[in-house]
């Protein structure tokens, strides 16, 4: 896949759109755009898929009710892509593993625990951005760094 030039909300909506009709009706979805935001260097499709395995593990961590909230912004000269969740919260003990290959809390069947593991080396290794997350029972934010300008390698 190219590295080119993408708008992120291109690329946030065409992603959500995907989720339409698995969003319960009593979770409500939020964009906090900042459409001031210069489009960026990126592997769309790599980078569609880190925004699928955090909506997924958002909406996984809510259930039925709650809001879904995806935001842009920018830190300094990175660009960053917010996915925040008003779910339960990710343990304390559980924190240091979620990044980890084949980790998952979820049952058997349900969860592959790949889906951090894929997105972290996405965001990492081929952007040479950054993933952080911040959890507390009812808000659990996964914040995406990436670069706005390209990256050589
Ligand atoms: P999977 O979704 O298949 O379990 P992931 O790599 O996507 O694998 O996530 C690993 C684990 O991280 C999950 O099983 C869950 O315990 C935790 N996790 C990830 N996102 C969230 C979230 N938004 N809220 C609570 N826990 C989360
Ligand atoms: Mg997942």
């Amino acid at each position: 896949a190219p590295y080119q030039v993408v708008d992120v909300h291109e690329l946030l909506d065409a992603t959500l759109v995907m989720f339409r009709a698995k969003v319960p009706t009593g979770v409500r979805v939020v964009r906090e755009y900042d459409r001031s935001l210069p489009p960026i260097p990126a592997y769309a499709a790599e980078l569609n898929q880190v925004w699928t395995n955090l909506i997924d593990n958002a909406l996984g961590a809510m259930g039925d009710e709650g809001t879904l909230t995806v935001r842009t912004g920018r830190i300094d000269d990175l660009l960053t892509v917010e996915v925040a969740d008003t779910g339960a919260g990710i343990p304390a003990q559980v924190r240091p593993r979620i990044f980890e290959p084949f980790f998952t809390t979820k049952p058997v069947g349900a969860g592959t625990g790949l889906g951090l593991d894929i997105s972290y080396r996405i965001v990492v290794n081929k952007h040479h951005g950054d993933i952080r997350v911040t959890s507390a029972p009812g808000n659990t934010v996964f914040r995406v760094l990436l670069p706005t300008t390209p990256v050589p390698g």
